[in-house]
């Protein structure tokens, strides 16, 4: 199966999908990205892209932050991507990155005075962490929160030097903390504490992102264990005390975590709440469970 791209409003295979090498995006970060996830259901035989409207509602804020105009709408290219999956016809769980971008191909540090545009392209992606259980450490980069919260490409430098030095340290991922010493998020996930049956989140004015799979979390805790999960401050050392951690994001689903700077948290083990929200989320993204059905757009016409 080819993956396919939609670049400079056309499809092609993404082995053909190039841009100029002084396209301005590439060089000042001057880009704001999406990850969406289309999850194989094989009883369904058919792809359902999980909550799609919301990341291009998402992808607006960003292209607001960036001065970028796109010549689409949230439809188009809700449009564009089922197309886009269709097209590639993968029978597998797939990840979708589209990208809205400063498209002139001209250098110079700015955001006005430049054209914009909008890729996309498909490729098959399994489970993102590549672990049941992450093992985390505390990044010594701390997170620009003066910079708006959002997916914007040139903002995610500290978490790739931080991904890296937690890898290297031997562990699977990195968690952030800001300038002020909260907890914000790893590096490409949210983060959810546990302690005494409640469930707490750092604030996104702290620097957790607006997660997809955040809300999503937070819904079924509150609908289906009748559980609110509560926004606030998070100070590391609450991290070590937690019940129960995990994490949540669209490529990584939802991870727990089960060690964090060499402490195990639950001894190790995924804990009950963690347990039960992991099964509730896999079974949503897959429309398997159809109170949930308006969050999955299926690709493939029957
Ligand atoms: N935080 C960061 C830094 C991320 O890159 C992501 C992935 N988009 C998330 C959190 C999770 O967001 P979502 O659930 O919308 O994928």
């Amino acid at each position: 199966m080819p993956s396919y791209a939609f670049l400079k409003k056309q499809y092609l295979p993404l082995a053909d999908a190039n841009l100029n090498i002084m396209t301005n995006f590439m060089h000042y970060g001057t880009g704001v990205f999406e990850g969406i996830r289309g999850n194989w259901n094989k009883d369904h035989k058919q792809i359902y892209l999980f909550r799609l409207k919301e990341h291009y509602e998402r992808l607006f804020r960003g292209c607001q932050v960036l001065n970028i105009t796109l010549p689409y709408t949230v439809d188009d290219l809700c449009k564009i991507t089922i197309d886009l999956v269709n097209k590639s016809g993968f029978t597998e769980d797939i990840y979708v990155r589209p990208l809205a971008y400063k498209s002139s191909e001209a250098l110079g540090v700015r955001l006005h005075n430049l054209e914009s545009d909008f890729l996309a392209f498909v490729f098959p992606w399994g489970p993102y962490l590549d672990t049941d259980r992450a093992r985390c450490v505390v990044a010594s980069w701390r997170f620009p929160t003066e910079v708006p919260r959002q997916k914007l490409t040139g903002l995610y430098i500290t978490n790739a030097l931080a991904k890296s030095e937690a890898v290297s340290a031997g562990f699977d991922e990195a968690i952030m903390l800001n300038a002020a010493g909260y907890v914000t998020e790893g590096s490409g996930e949210n983060l959810f504490i546990i302690r005494e049956g409640k469930i707490f989140t750092p604030l996104t004015t702290d620097g957790a992102l607006t997660g997809i799979t955040r809300d999503t979390v937070m819904k079924l805790a509150k609908n289906e264990l009748g559980l609110e999960t509560i926004e606030r401050h998070v100070e590391r050392i609450e991290l070590y005390a937690a019940d129960e951690i995990f994490m949540t994001g669209t490529a990584a689903h939802l991870t727990p975590i089960s060690e964090i700077d060499r402490r195990k948290i639950n001894g190790g083990e995924i804990g009950p709440i963690t347990h039960k929200l992991q099964k509730l989320y896999a079974d949503v993204i897959q429309n398997k469970n159809l109170k949930y059905s308006s969050w999955c757009t299926p690709v493939y016409k029957k």
